[in-house]
């Protein structure tokens, strides 16, 4: 396994989109992935929950993280 092995997200057949709540501008490509998965968006920074099973995101509110 190498170690700086990078996936070129081109060579990998999304199979849907979700637009980010907030601003729809930010964007979740879909990689056969299931389940859902909280962050920010890349474009406003707002936290999002992504749910990929269903295709949809959530506007979610931050929780706190002691850094
Ligand atoms: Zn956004």
């Amino acid at each position: 396994m190498q170690t700086d092995f990078s996936v070129n997200l081109n060579d990998l057949e999304s199979t849907g989109i979700i637009e980010c709540p907030y601003c729809g501008k930010g964007k979740a490509y879909i990689y056969g992935t299931t389940g859902m998965q909280s962050s920010g968006c890349s474009v406003c920074k707002r936290i999002v929950l992504w749910d990929f099973d269903n295709k949809t995101a959530y506007k979610a509110s931050a929780k706190k993280f002691a850094s």
